[in-house]
């Protein structure tokens, strides 16, 4: 019985969006052909309710493009379950804002992907950066709790210390970070993407600017790919605690998470790729059924038993941390090699070796189709970390691009030390 299995959705609710990101997953941008009527989308929130659902977080797209949005938002709460939203923040009015409140929104997180140039340049707009600023002083204005979230890739990289003052100076109260990969746009733009052998330089620095947040009561929080067991994991899963417990426990996509795409399509994960993770639809199948009895939502309830480890492959299937683990993020494992199992983005595998003297890189072999969520496939390369790098690299990520501008110039390493 796997009825109530689920508590938390992220949902799509139109993949219209105002933006035009290089590295947006779903290829946002026109409404999907067949999204969900007004009808349908209320009918779903009754059954969200019923499956046990507690929390739906509202995406696109941009969510707010969709014209009964509010509605939906309501009826959320109305059936008992706390909604809130993600938005890159491009047009929310003071208005709107308002109207958020009162259509009972309490939590709102904004994209923010850089400093000013780097986010319109990313996001495919000028001014979006400032218009997600000004959106986040409406939501403050009208009492809207609101964190923001980062992609961190070769051109956030270098930025990422001054974007977290920035976001801190505008009131966010929590900083979502997740390592972009190469899924939908981000596909078509691998050289944005950092290597494997280069988080071993991007970790020490989110560390440093973790105890810096947690200590100034900004609760960043590490996104699913962020990780595994390197030094800075207890820091990081435990929200600044350090404390023992607190450390990556596998994929949770079907046992605690749902993610529902525009048209109907029913994943366990709202990130996972449409075609080799959709369930059903809920046109053809209530939720609860999809959720009891679809394999592509069943996948992780091995977790814990041998089952759990059997789809490891390559180096996470001899990694010590293997029943654990499960390979990290489904969804950065798959899209990389159109398979999950086996996960490049692992700082633990990184510094294992380092150890040795080797690094893994990453090379587009397979291009992506070019539909919302899908994926190419890369090879994974091995090599002597004597070996020369790649000419024509210009994005090459090393800790030497970091700016440490300004205060962070002024204060020992060691500043920020986080009470458990
Ligand atoms: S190498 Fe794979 S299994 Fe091991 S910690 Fe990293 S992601 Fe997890």
């Amino acid at each position: 019985m796997t009825y109530q299995r689920t508590s938390y959705a992220v949902w799509e609710i139109t993949l219209k969006c105002n933006l035009a990101c290089s590295h947006c997953g779903s290829r946002a941008g026109n409404a999907r052909t067949k999204e969900l009527s007004t009808e349908e989308a209320l009918n779903l929130v009754q059954q969200m309710a019923e499956v046990g659902i507690k929390e739906v977080t509202l995406i696109g797209g941009e969510a707010f493009l969709r014209p009964d949005w509010l509605e939906i938002a309501k009826a959320i709460n109305q059936a008992g379950m706390r909604c809130g939203m993600t938005t890159g923040g491009y047009g929310i009015s003071l208005e709107t804002a308002r109207k958020m409140k009162a259509a009972g929104i309490n939590t709102v997180s904004v994209s923010i992907d850089g400093l000013e140039a780097t986010h319109d340049r990313l996001r495919g707009k000028p001014g979006s950066w400032k218009y997600a600023f000004k959106t986040m002083s409406h939501l403050r204005e009208v009492g809207i709790t609101f964190g923001c979230n980062t992609q961190i890739n070769r051109l956030s990289a270098p930025e990422f210390p001054s974007i977290y003052e920035c976001i801190r100076d505008a009131g966010a109260v929590a900083w979502q970070i997740q390592l972009t990969v190469p899924m939908g746009n981000a596909a078509d733009n691998a050289d944005i993407l950092l290597q494997p052998y280069e988080l071993l330089d991007v970790y020490p620095m989110i560390a440093r600017v973790a105890r810096r947040a947690y200590s100034e009561g900004v609760q960043l929080q590490p996104g699913n790919n962020i990780g595994y067991y390197g030094p800075y994991e207890r820091l990081l899963r435990g929200r600044g605690t350090e404390e023992e417990w607190t450390f990556w426990q596998g994929c949770a996509a079907g046992l605690s998470t749902l993610g529902i795409e525009a048209d109907g399509a029913i994943k366990a994960c709202p990130s996972l790729p449409t075609t080799a993770y959709t369930g059903g639809n809920i046109r053809d199948h209530n939720l609860k059924d999809i959720i009891e009895n679809a394999e592509e939502l069943r996948f992780n309830l091995g977790a814990g038993t041998p089952e759990g480890t059997k789809h490891l492959w390559g180096f996470c299937k001899t990694c010590e941390f293997a029943e654990l683990c499960r390979g990290g993020c489904s969804w950065t494992a798959h899209v990389f090699f159109d398979k999950r199992g086996n996960n490049p983005y692992c700082h633990h595998r990184a510094l294992v070796h380092a150890e040795k003297g080797l690094r893994e890189r990453v090379i587009p072999k397979v291009k992506a189709k070019g539909l919302p969520f899908d994926n190419g496939e890369f090879e994974l390369i091995e090599e002597a970390n004597a070996t020369p790098f790649p000419e024509n690299d210009p994005l090459h990520f090393t800790s030497d691009r970091i700016q440490w501008s300004g205060s962070w110039q002024e204060e020992p390493e060691n500043a920020y030390s986080v009470v458990g």
